[in-house]
């Protein structure tokens, strides 16, 4: 276990505040005893088929609404989102479903218009350490979704968080979404003992992406009832209603009957956890 100084992340650390940090998000509590799941198609790409996904969401159980009107690619010529357009139609579909929206910043340039649409800004892997882009998730009035980067040490992604907490926002919420290894059966690996590591060291609630790490939906299921029974506060996982049709990580998008079964069943570890006498560890 490499030495860590918590004073380095004099925020985000446990030491700061001793009680686990709760983050609301359109009425919804991260953090707190039950798991929250945020769900969605990878893209938002058009009004039928973000309708469609918001309702099978909402129909699942799950508690936001999570799809991207920026999209990180790693392909200039990939589909890089419908920009303002997509944030129009979350707006649309928060209102006839309920559901808060979780969508992603992928720049200082865009940052206003994101904040301006979403319940929650979400950055990406690739961006966990753009820290003029945490710099002003540092000054924003919504709360932060900080995903680890491919390579991030659990010191790094703490800093990263501290770097939104030192501007002035509370309101983060950590996301494990897999890391590079030697491993070459899976995306990435999910590394689901950083969720201990991070209830020892912070108060900041961590949600764990399934979807991303694994990059193959029928792994998605069986990581997630792994991440809960882990620890975590909750889940992002990528849904669509015709995963063959995305026009983005369709391989890895669960059908609508696999999410609402990994709801009910998150809930199931989650009372059997509540009720269980073995001490989760923290390592
Ligand atoms: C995403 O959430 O759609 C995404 C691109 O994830 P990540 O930044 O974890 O790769
Ligand atoms: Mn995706």
């Amino acid at each position: 276990m490499p030495i860590m100084n918590p004073e380095e992340f004099a925020l985000a650390s446990r030491r700061a505040h001793q009680a686990d940090s709760v983050v609301d998000v359109y009425g919804v509590t991260v953090g707190g005893l039950r798991p929250v799941v945020c769900a969605g198609p990878c893209s938002v790409e058009t009004p039928e088929q973000i309708l469609a996904c918001a309702e099978a969401v909402r129909k699942s159980g799950a508690h936001l609404l999570r799809a991207g009107a920026y999209k990180p690619r790693t392909s200039p010529y990939s589909f890089q989102g419908l920009g303002e357009r997509g944030l129009k139609l979350l707006a649309e579909v928060r209102e006839e479903t309920g559901l808060g929206i979780v969508t992603e910043a992928v720049d200082t340039d865009t940052f206003d218009l994101v904040e301006e649409y979403a319940d929650c800004v979400q950055i990406g892997a690739r961006n966990m350490q753009n820290f003029s882009l945490l710099r002003r998730a540092g000054r924003s009035v919504r709360p932060i979704l900080l995903k680890r980067g491919l390579c991030a040490t659990l010191q790094e992604f703490l800093l990263a968080a501290e770097y939104v907490l030192a501007g002035g926002n509370p309101r983060v919420i950590l996301c494990e979404r897999g890391v590079r290894t030697f491993a070459d059966h899976s995306r990435t690996t999910l590394d689901l003992s950083i969720v201990p590591a991070v209830k020892r060291l912070s108060h900041l609630p961590i949600i764990v992406d399934p979807s991303h790490a694994t990059g193959v939906r029928d792994a998605v299921p069986s990581m997630s009832l792994a991440a809960i029974a882990a620890g975590a506060h909750g889940l992002l996982i990528e849904m669509h209603v015709q995963p063959n049709q995305a026009l983005t990580d369709g391989p890895q998008a669960i059908y609508p009957s696999q999410l609402e079964r990994i709801v009910s069943d998150t809930a199931s570890i989650a009372a059997i956890l509540a009720q269980s006498k073995v001490p989760q560890p923290l390592i």
